[in-house]
């Protein structure tokens, strides 16, 4: 899925299965566990294959029903 360069620095963004990942989306965040995601490996930046996304947006509109859910802490800074 990954293997190409970044388009920022130009390294080589490499695969890598990562325990749980959190993903924004437009009514709040699905996290996915296991999950492949693309890391460069000079800057660091993440990329998210287009196949991960879809997952998130099932989820978000129910379509595919989460594992489980965790209450998330919301606080004001100060
Ligand atoms: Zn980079």
């Amino acid at each position: 899925m990954y293997g190409y360069r970044c388009e920022y620095c130009g390294g080589l963004v490499r695969e890598r299965v990562v325990d749980r990942e959190m993903f924004k989306h437009r009514d709040g965040f699905v996290i996915l566990e296991n999950v492949p995601i693309g890391v460069c490996d000079q800057c660091g930046y993440r990329y998210y294959h287009s196949t991960l996304l879809h997952r998130v947006e099932e989820i978000a509109a129910k379509k595919k029903s989460p594992a489980r859910m965790e209450l998330v802490p919301v606080a004001p800074y100060a």
